[in-house]
């Protein structure tokens, strides 16, 4: 592959080459990192949802001819969606639309619990969307991550061996949030159903980077419950989504209440109708529901073999030149790379990661993230920081430690990748 001509995506978004004020006062091309935390939109979305605004009314509850189209147009994203994940066929799934993978994941976890003593398994390494909405509704217990980071799958099936049959769901993020690492969710699938268990997979950063087929290869391998956000797979407003599996979240009370999720509602009773309309109280976000539909019509027509293969060449490229630059720490696995999306955390010895996180930004206009990303339990256990020294820190207001992360995205390019390589390399030179 020709390094230098692997930006042939680029023109495929918006925004991306729109100058930005460093802080020196001169303008600069942005430098995109941040594609974990959200995505510039792909054009076709864009327009996609600009043509939704021409005919935009109301979902399901207008009798008027705009009303019309845009349920219309809400239902066939439905379709699409269901479709992109291999199960449009199947009447046993539906999806149901949110506002984030937070607040979809927070639904699961109000609607499939049903008593507080029901066993979950997950793991640390997921982001606190996947593991805070579990702890207060269920009794959950943890995977533990190995030196490097990585989840054990014999340590999953282990758990559940020990479960007896009673964990009722394993839920697992489909790839990390901070290293990047990419769990084999169909083999962990197969584990779960093996011992009468279902799985529930955070897809919030795997949607936009790899295929994901619910249905797996083969019986048993089948994802019950996915969740993803449209933002994140560059979609403008693009929602939440939650696909699964419609018996298990009919004839349950609404994590939200209110219009458009009901039959009747009389002085003393409410008959609630069936997924997913049970699931989708209040006026949806239909635009960012039709922009993320297009979002992933689009990546399966560049397909993902190619959207792989380009964010590989450049997950390689910085991985492999930062582990030549003195002074620069990077977490997880940088031997064994190939199950890792372009998901860099790292440091620089001796400096504050805000600092410099900041100094990417206002010298070389570098969008990066800092912190520990929502995903403080991994994060500390990459970091060698004690729970004890994590809540002191919190408790007292100390500064906490962290670390800076690069994400990539499909529009980013080699010439973005050698700027962030030269920067490092001033930063650890002065
Ligand atoms: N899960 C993972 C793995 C994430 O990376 C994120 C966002 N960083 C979320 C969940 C939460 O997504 P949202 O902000 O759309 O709720």
């Amino acid at each position: 592959m020709d390094f230098e001509n692997i930006n042939k995506y680029r023109e495929l978004f918006i925004g991306v080459d729109n100058p930005v004020m460093l802080a020196s006062g001169n303008m600069a091309m942005p430098i995109g990192f941040d594609n974990g935390a959200t995505t510039p939109s792909l054009k076709s979305s864009y327009r996609a949802f600009c043509k939704g605004l021409v005919t935009y009314g109301a979902v399901a509850r207008g009798t008027g001819q705009k009303s019309e189209i845009t349920t219309q147009k809400y239902e066939e994203a439905r379709q699409i969606i269901l479709d992109f994940f291999n199960v449009g066929n199947d009447t046993n799934y539906t999806a149901i639309f949110g506002k984030t993978t937070t607040e979809c994941i927070n639904l699961l976890a109000k609607v499939l619990i049903k008593d507080k003593n029901e066993r979950v398994l997950t793991t640390r390494m997921e982001h606190h969307a996947n593991d805070l909405p579990w702890r207060y509704n269920c009794n959950v217990d943890y995977v533990d991550v190995d030196c490097n980071g990585r989840i054990c799958i014999d340590d999953i099936e282990n758990k559940l061996k020990k479960g007896n049959g009673e964990i009722k769901y394993v839920t697992i993020t489909g790839a990390s949030n901070v290293t990047g690492y990419i769990n084999p969710i169909q083999e962990i699938a197969k584990i779960c159903h093996n011992y009468n268990s279902k799985i529930i997979v955070d897809a919030a950063q795997l949607v936009a980077h790899k295929e994901i087929n619910m249905k797996g290869n083969c019986p048993g391998e089948e994802i019950d419950f996915l969740v993803f956000s449209g933002h994140k797979a560059y979609a403008p407003y693009g929602s939440g989504c939650i696909i699964g599996l419609k018996e298990e979240l009919s004839k349950v009370i609404p994590f939200l209440k209110g219009g458009a999720c009901v039959k009747a509602v009389t002085d003393y009773d409410v008959v609630w109708k069936e997924p997913p309309e049970l699931h989708e109280a209040g006026s949806p976000n239909s635009l960012g529901v039709i922009a993320t539909a297009r979002a992933l019509q689009e990546l399966k027509i560049i397909g993902f073999d190619n959207i792989y293969e380009h964010e590989m060449i450049l997950k390689e490229f910085i991985i492999d030149e930062m582990k030549k630059i003195d002074r620069v720490i990077l977490y997880g696995d940088s031997k064994n790379i190939d199950d890792r999306l372009g998901i860099i955390a790292f440091n620089i010895e001796g400096e504050d990661y805000k600092v410099m996180g900041k100094k990417f930004a206002d010298e070389m206009a570098i969008a990066l993230r800092t912190g520990k990303f929502c995903a403080h339990p991994y994060v500390n256990r990459l970091m060698g920081i004690s729970d004890e020294i994590a809540c002191y820190n919190a408790y007292n207001n100390k500064p906490t430690n962290g670390m800076m992360r690069a994400s990539l995205g499909l529009y980013n390019t080699m010439e973005e990748a050698r700027s962030f390589i030269a920067y490092i390399k001033y930063l650890v030179s002065c």
